[in-house]
């Protein structure tokens, strides 16, 4: 079996490492000259959306996926007639515009913030208005990591909120003082069988996931958001791993926002779950059967982001993921894994490598 696979970086390497060992194929498109997954398969450097490259993966793959979520959907349609593309590309259309994302949760019937669309400054005044402040005004496209978003606090906010953001397409949502964030990851195979990860608690610091822990053991939490998750493979027809960001407050949930792909909160389940995410998400797109994730304990995983210190290299603690990326402030460039038999012995391995890191 010969995968294709859109993008080329740490979530290419992970799946690459996964196909390897299922005894499948990948090739990569990536327009970097040295990116992450060339450690896992060939790369076609070329632009993601160059039909030459595209055709060469149409012709030379059984199937063709993505691991991020910027393709151009044009791209995807492009070669759709001629490979099966998974996730489909109607996905990705809703997770790329924050409105259609939010519309499409309403749809569900799965809860979410309240929301308004925001076109001009007198639109932030009617949000402000019928959502109240505070809120998050947020760019509806090419927004990540908590970037391109700016919060606002009083009416004063609302001008320097436009000065900033305003002439992109945007959305205000109402701020929300969650308990804590979870992340549901689930994976739906082509006759549409689904299976479920644990619900993952999430850290973020400035915007950026730091830390996520399984399992949330708490069953109707649980419960509540594999309804969730369901809702939304059915209705897109979905092939592939899925991600649902959720927050917790109390006993609700809120959507938040959904990955068309495997995700970082889902690392922990390369040591700590049989499938893991990368493997459950191969499985599914290349019409294989799926079981059901057995856990190895308790996991954590740390982010590794600007910069991997020396002495992480040396730690005899859980496992290092280096992805072998040039250092930048602010760029995701590895992570640890720990699996525990016990919580407070996960959280004892997690502190010794934060402390080891930081
Ligand atoms: P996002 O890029 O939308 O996932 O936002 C990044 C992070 O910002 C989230 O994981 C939350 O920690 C925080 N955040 C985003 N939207 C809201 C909101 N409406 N209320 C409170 N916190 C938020």
């Amino acid at each position: 079996m010969r995968i294709g696979i859109i993008g080329a970086g740490q979530l290419g390497q992970m799946l690459g490492y996964a196909a390897r060992d299922l005894g499948m194929q990948c090739v990569f498109l990536d327009p970097s000259p040295s990116p992450p997954a060339a450690a896992c398969g060939e790369v076609i450097q070329a632009a993601f959306d160059d039909p030459a490259a595209l055709s060469t993966l149409a012709e030379t793959c059984d199937v063709v996926t993505y691991e991020f979520e910027n393709v151009p959907v044009a791209a995807l349609d492009e070669i759709s007639d001629r490979v099966p593309v998974y996730p489909p590309p109607e996905a990705l259309l809703h997770a790329q515009d924050r409105l259609t994302e939010k519309q499409l949760f309403t749809r569900l019937d799965i809860p979410l913030p309240g929301f308004h669309r925001v076109d001009s400054q007198a639109d932030l005044e009617v949000a402000a208005a019928t959502i109240g402040l505070p809120l998050v005004l947020k760019t509806r496209r090419l927004g990540y990591d908590g970037k391109g978003q700016f919060v606002v606090k009083t009416a004063e906010d609302v001008s320097t909120a436009w000065q900033q953001l305003g002439g992109a397409e945007l959305i205000a949502e109402q701020w929300v003082d969650f308990d804590y964030e979870v992340s549901a990851i689930g994976a739906r195979n082509r006759s549409g069988d689904i299976i479920y990860f644990p619900l993952t608690h999430n850290q973020h610091v400035n915007g950026i996931l730091h830390a996520s822990r399984a399992p949330v053991e708490d069953k109707p939490l649980t419960r509540n958001a594999e309804q969730y998750l369901r809702c939304l493979l059915e209705e897109l027809d979905y092939v592939g791993v899925l991600a649902l960001e959720l927050f917790v407050t109390g006993d609700q949930l809120m959507a938040n926002e959904f990955a068309p792909r495997v995700h970082n909160s889902g690392h922990w389940s390369i040591e700590g779950a049989q499938p893991s995410q990368f493997t459950a998400h191969l499985l599914a797109i290349s019409d294989a059967s799926l079981e059901t994730p057995e856990l190895s304990g308790y996991a954590g995983m740390l982010n590794l982001i600007g910069v991997i210190p020396e002495a992480a290299h040396q730690l005899q603690t859980g496992t290092l993921h280096d992805y072998g990326k040039e250092p930048r402030p602010g760029r995701k460039l590895g992570h640890f894994t720990v699996i525990a038999e016990t919580m407070a012995e996960r959280e004892r391995l997690l502190d010794e490598i934060e402390q080891t890191v930081t």
